[in-house]
């Protein structure tokens, strides 16, 4: 077992301070890894403000990790001290169900994956996330980073690439697709990269056009701000896919409306509260409403090799562990440029 700094969230009000958490002991089948970056993710900020449901704190949050392996088990075949490596949204799951057994393990029916933080793990502790100085991990469960890709803007790859790229993928966007992000924060200015280098026409619908010189930059062909009643108008039955990043709820009628006949409606975004689906606009044009959560090990894998293959880099603040706190309320303020990522060199020591 060894110690290391953290920064925890003790409840739902306070802010995340600084704290100490105990790693295992590295076990036969485990890597361990320093972390040099962690990603912020909206989720973190839902779980931490109990908007999901109360978790357990204190809550050390954080699912988008990126270090160097440090120590391995005697069993681990697959890495070695020195490697770059990442963490994701789980760090395990049954691994027998029909799911886990094809790689579906975000899927797990054998008691739902294990979440990298607010859950339990195998041994029966809580699991603490990636605002840390250092983890143990199964190795089954640990993503290699390309050599060359730098591990700082890796990081948000592990969640915001991975929730984008398994949908787009599976919705087969590519040449000849119209595809619609909605929401230009982490989620969404990832979406929007891997969609274009997909080779799919992609378009912002965006709150105002203040971001429009950054999304056509990351690759959106058209920009429409969606406080204007004449982008529904305009856009009426032009899309084949349509990725909804947002963190509130939306009038998910009106954003059906922009989707062809057939086409499809994902949502990524997980809003405290329930959705609301109105018929006409799903059931008018045989339209489809689907959701879909983060990726597998392998397909997080090939995400990452098809970053680095592309060219796809997460847009980053880097932050000291001190600034999460002011990062949360500029996250939830939609004043984020596009991924708040922590330098986590001062909880390693
Ligand atoms: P984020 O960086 O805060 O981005 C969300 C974006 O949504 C904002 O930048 C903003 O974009 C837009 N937005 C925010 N509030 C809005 C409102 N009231 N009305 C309209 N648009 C609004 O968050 P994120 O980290 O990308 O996460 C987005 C959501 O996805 C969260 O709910 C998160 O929990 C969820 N998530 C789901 C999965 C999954 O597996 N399904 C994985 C990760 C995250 P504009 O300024 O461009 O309008
Ligand atoms: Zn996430
Ligand atoms: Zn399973």
């Amino acid at each position: 077992m060894s110690t290391v700094s953290a920064y925890a969230a003790n409840s739902a009000a306070e802010p995340l301070t600084k704290t100490t958490i105990t790693r295992r002991a590295v076990g036969p089948h485990d890597v361990a890894f320093d972390i040099h970056f962690a990603g912020i993710c909206h989720s973190d900020i839902h779980t931490v403000k109990a908007e999901w449901g109360t978790p357990n704190y204190p809550v050390v949050a954080g699912h988008e990790i990126a270090g160097v392996v440090t120590e391995v088990g005697s069993e681990v075949t697959k890495y070695k001290v020195g490697d770059h490596v990442g963490v994701g949204c789980f760090v395990d799951s049954c691994r027998e169900c029909d799911n886990c057994k094809a790689g579906l393990q975000q899927y797990c029916t054998g008691g739902g994956m294990i979440g990298t933080y607010n859950s339990v793990g195998r041994d029966g502790t809580p699991t603490y996330g990636g605002y840390s100085g250092a983890i143990v991990v199964d190795e089954q469960y640990v993503l290699r980073i390309p050599d060359g890709m730098p591990l700082d803007a890796a990081a948000p790859l592990l969640c915001a690439g991975i929730t984008t790229y398994s949908p787009l993928r599976h919705w087969n966007a590519g040449p000849g697709k119209k595809v619609a992000v909605i929401g230009l924060g982490g989620l969404g200015h990832v979406a929007v990269k891997l969609a274009n280098a997909m080779g799919a026409d992609v378009t912002v619908l965006s709150q105002s056009l203040k971001k429009m010189e950054d999304g056509l930059r990351l690759g959106a062909s058209a920009y429409h701000a969606t406080s204007d009643p004449d982008t529904f108008r305009q856009l009426a039955g032009s899309f084949d896919l349509i990725l909804n990043t947002v963190s509130a709820n939306l009038d998910l009628g009106a954003y059906l409306n922009l989707l062809k006949v057939d086409g499809t409606l994902v949502e990524l975004g997980a809003p405290e509260n329930p959705l609301v689906v109105p018929f006409f606009p799903l059931g008018a044009m045989r339209r489809n409403l689907s959701g879909s959560m983060i990726g597998g090990i392998p397909e997080t894998q090939e995400m990452l090799d098809f970053c680095a293959e592309h060219g796809v880099l997460p847009e980053i603040e880097v932050i000291a562990p001190e600034y999460i706190n002011e990062a949360y309320e500029r996250v939830l303020a939609s004043d984020v440029r596009y991924r708040f990522v922590i330098d986590t060199a001062s909880l390693r020591d």
